[in-house]
């Protein structure tokens, strides 16, 4: 089922019309009336970026591209395929080379497939989940709506369409409609050009969420592809001859080998260094695997009561420059409890990333309270999420949007046999999970023009 967005053309309003009093840091931005403004892109990284967004939001290429990739088919060769990584971008090029009849295996280092994409269920209480990954998409994601209907998975509005939205910045508090949006002359002058346009980017309010988690993406896949993952499985070498592929592996600490006629490499850039490629990739590709990492980011989840957000008419949705994003996607307006996430990003996160655990929480809780004096005061559970640490992913989404384009097409390129997926490997949607999909289209168009 497709949900409209809901859309509400309201102004800005500020907090100072609560029933509690906030703490002295509050200082109200005049006036109502935001012009709406172009951001500017001045240099080098401003142009890039116009560029990308110029081919990432023009309809008509898209579908072009996406009508390019399914021409792959139906095949009578059929090849041996083994896929490494099992996240969105793995489990995508196994199902749509599965469909076109050749044989998969899928290598995953970890005990789950999903990678990113995933949803945390414990320790919270009351049936409430949230993702770790993958939280939402855009209308202009076609590829994963296309796999959401396909499998009868439902989606809804990532941003609740009634409530407000609150914005910290430079110690100044705001309210604002959901729908509304944001002026980046508003933006602390501190901000380059190209920051603002991240934050402005991260108040965009017309996305979706898959509900019952992204893990029913995930788990969709998984039943398709029954007997061809394997877990616990981590890929240390891949050796190519002109015959075929070798890849080695470790299996509960035991070393193994599977041959392949073709290879998919769809783990991070950032891990893709602790894989040894036989012969050596040639040196354009080799400097992008060292060189492209992701960007980093830490999570902090709070169980609290849903009534300290909805008691407010606030949505538990807002955008800082302390912690970052706050999002609060109530599941059940009846429930009593909900979860509030803190997404912190950049250098926010740098800083966090380098304390113990209990004082990156202690240390966002106090900034919470900053402009939401009651925060700390009602959580209930804590837990929090490092992808950094993680060393089978190293860090949340690619930097590729950084590079240029001969550096990306080396990044994306075959090496003989071996091909290579990932939200990092995407032309269009880099660092979602629709580069994962888009990259997995790429792959397996690669292979089914190479195989038959
Ligand atoms: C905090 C955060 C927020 C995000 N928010 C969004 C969002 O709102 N919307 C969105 O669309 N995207 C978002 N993303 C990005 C999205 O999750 C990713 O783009 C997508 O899931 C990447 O899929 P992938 O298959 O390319 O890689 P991954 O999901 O990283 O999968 C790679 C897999 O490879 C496995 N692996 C690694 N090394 C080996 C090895 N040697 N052998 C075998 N297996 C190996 C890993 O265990 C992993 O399962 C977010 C990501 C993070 C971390």
């Amino acid at each position: 089922m497709e949900v409209q967005h809901g859309s509400d053309n309201g102004c800005w309003h500020f907090l100072f019309t609560l029933p509690y009093s906030l703490s002295d840091n509050l200082h109200v931005n005049e006036g109502n009336d935001i012009p709406a403004i172009r951001p500017s892109f001045p240099k080098r990284i401003g142009a890039r970026i116009e560029r990308n967004l110029r081919r990432v939001y023009t309809e008509a290429k898209y579908n072009a591209h996406r009508s390019r990739a399914y021409r792959s088919g139906q095949t009578d060769s059929v090849a041996d395929v083994v896929v490494i990584g099992a996240g969105i971008a793995g489990l995508a090029v196994a199902y749509e080379l599965q469909q076109a009849g050749h044989r998969v295996t899928i290598l995953e280092a970890s005990s789950q497939p999903g990678g990113r994409a995933s949803t945390i269920r414990e320790p919270f209480g009351d049936g409430l989940y949230i993702d770790a990954g993958g939280f939402r998409f855009s209308p202009t994601h076609f590829l994963i709506r296309d796999y959401l209907r396909l499998f009868d998975i439902q989606y809804t509005p990532f941003y609740p369409a009634r409530g407000d939205m609150f914005v910290y910045l430079d110690g100044k508090l705001a309210r604002r409609k959901v729908a509304e949006p944001i002026d980046p002359d508003w933006l602390p002058r501190t901000l380059t050009s190209e920051e603002k346009w991240m934050f402005a980017q991260e108040i965009e309010t017309n996305m979706y969420r898959v509900c019952g988690g992204v893990d029913s993406l995930v788990d969709a896949f998984v039943k398709r592809l029954a007997g061809c993952i394997h877990p616990y499985s981590e890929v240390r070498q891949i050796t190519q001859d002109k015959s075929g592929v070798t890849v080695e592996f470790l299996r509960d600490g035991d070393k193994n080998s599977v041959r392949a006629d073709y290879v998919v490499c769809a783990v991070p850039n950032g891990v893709l260094k602790n894989i040894t490629l036989n012969p050596a990739p040639a040196p354009d590709k080799q400097e992008m695997i060292s060189l492209l990492a992701n960007r980093p980011s830490l999570l902090v989840y709070f169980q609290m009561p849903t009534e300290y957000w909805t008691g407010q008419n606030l949505t538990g949705f807002g955008v800082t420059d302390t912690v970052g994003e706050i999002w609060t996607p109530i599941l059940d307006p009846d429930s009593e409890m909900c979860l509030t996430i803190s997404y912190t990003k950049d250098d926010a996160a740098l800083e966090l990333l380098a304390m113990p655990d209990e004082v990156r929480v202690a240390t966002t809780v106090q900034r919470c309270a900053q402009f939401l004096p009651w925060f700390g005061d009602f959580v209930q559970k804590n837990v929090v999420i490092s992808w950094d640490e993680d060393r089978l992913i190293c860090g949340s989404r690619s930097t590729a949007c950084y590079h240029s384009q001969s550096q990306m097409d080396a990044v994306r390129r075959a090496e003989g046999r071996v091909h290579f997926a990932g939200e990092h490997t995407a032309s269009l949607q880099l660092g979602w999970m629709e580069g994962a999909l888009e990259s997995a289209r790429r792959v397996t168009q690669e292979i089914g023009t190479r195989a038959s």
